[in-house]
């Protein structure tokens, strides 16, 4: 069976558009989205997904604005930071970077932000309104990787989908979207390390989700043929010759690529469609950060 490979780069470009004309409307009624970032401390990983935000924001004319506060900041001045930012009409979305330092439980921090500027739609009410099967906001990941299940154009009704792993930002959220509707819902499963056959339930799904962090936890021979595979995890791994050892680059470090939780080359033999990493799921769940500052922006500007 041809494996046809899935494009988050072209499907986040047309959201995009779309984002452009929902701006244009919002600006013609004075509304003007800002986001407020809050990293505390410093910190490599955030850094990069900061600067891959503000490019993005940037593309679009959203403004975004950074706020640092000192990593050895008490829990307690966190949330008053917070708290004031909440009650201040400059920023319509505000966004708290990981990590956090040890001192800082996120949880706690993140359910401070008020639900009107979640723009990680973590926060209990906005979660909630997944449970009502509202998908307006959704956390970004599981967002975007709908976004690009949904370019197969093949219809999730009733499917046998496998969601392989059950966080908070992922899993969670994106078996409650499968069940958005009465009538026309897949049939999901949620798998975790604490699943007894993994595999059994791979073997049987039409479509899997697979969001966990374990390049080559899934092999194409673990799927049903025809399956339709959405990898949202993202891997660091070394680059190997054809005798398995590791390829130096030019500093005699080993050579590191980025890869999935599924083995993309076995995979490709058996699934329908496949989304690639990088190049599937990433591309779009920056910009569906996007569209959700943009739709929380809308929704307070009446
Ligand atoms: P997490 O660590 O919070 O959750 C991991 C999940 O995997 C848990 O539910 C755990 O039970 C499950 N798990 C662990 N080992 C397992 C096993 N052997 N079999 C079955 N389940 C197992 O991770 P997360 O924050 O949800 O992120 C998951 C992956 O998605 C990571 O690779 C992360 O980098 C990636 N990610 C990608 C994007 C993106 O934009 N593409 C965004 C966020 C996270």
């Amino acid at each position: 069976m041809a494996c046809k490979m899935l494009d988050g780069e072209k499907r986040a470009a047309e959201i995009k558009e779309e984002l452009k004309k929902e701006l244009a409307e919002l600006a013609a009624r004075g509304v003007k989205p800002h986001l407020v970032a809050v990293q505390v401390g410093e910190n490599k990983a955030s850094e990069v997904y900061i600067r891959s935000q503000q490019k993005a924001f940037s593309e679009l004319g959203i403004d975004y604005t950074l706020k640092t506060l000192p990593g050895d900041i008490t829990k307690d001045a966190l949330v008053k930071e917070i708290e004031a930012l909440n009650g201040d009409g400059t920023y319509t979305g505000i966004i708290l970077q990981m990590p956090l330092p040890q001192q800082i439980n996120a949880r706690e921090i993140q359910a401070c932000i008020s639900p009107d500027k979640d723009v990680e739609a973590i926060n209990a009410r906005n979660m909630g309104k997944l449970v009502a099967g509202d998908l307006t906001l959704g956390p970004c990941t599981a967002a975007a990787a709908m976004e690009l299940y949904k370019t197969t154009g093949e219809p999730l009704k009733g499917k046998d989908v496998v969601v392989v792993g059950h966080s908070e930002i992922v899993g969670k959220p994106l078996a409650l979207m499968l069940l958005w509707h009465p009538t026309e819902s897949a049939t999901p499963t949620v798998c975790h390390i604490a699943t007894k056959d993994l595999k059994a339930h791979l073997k049987r799904a039409d479509v899997v989700f697979v969001a966990v962090g374990k390049a080559g936890l899934v092999n194409g021979a673990d799927l049903k043929p025809g399956a339709i595979a959405i990898d949202i995890g993202i891997n660091r791994v070394p680059v190997k010759d054809k005798d398995g050892n590791p390829v130096l680059n030019e500093k005699g470090k080993p050579k590191m690529k980025t890869v999935g939780d599924i083995d993309a080359e076995s995979a490709e033999k058996v699934c329908s469609w496949l989304s690639p990493v990088p190049g599937g799921v990433g591309p779009i769940t920056v910009v569906m950060l996007m569209r959700n500052t943009v739709r929380l922006a809308g929704m307070a500007g009446g």
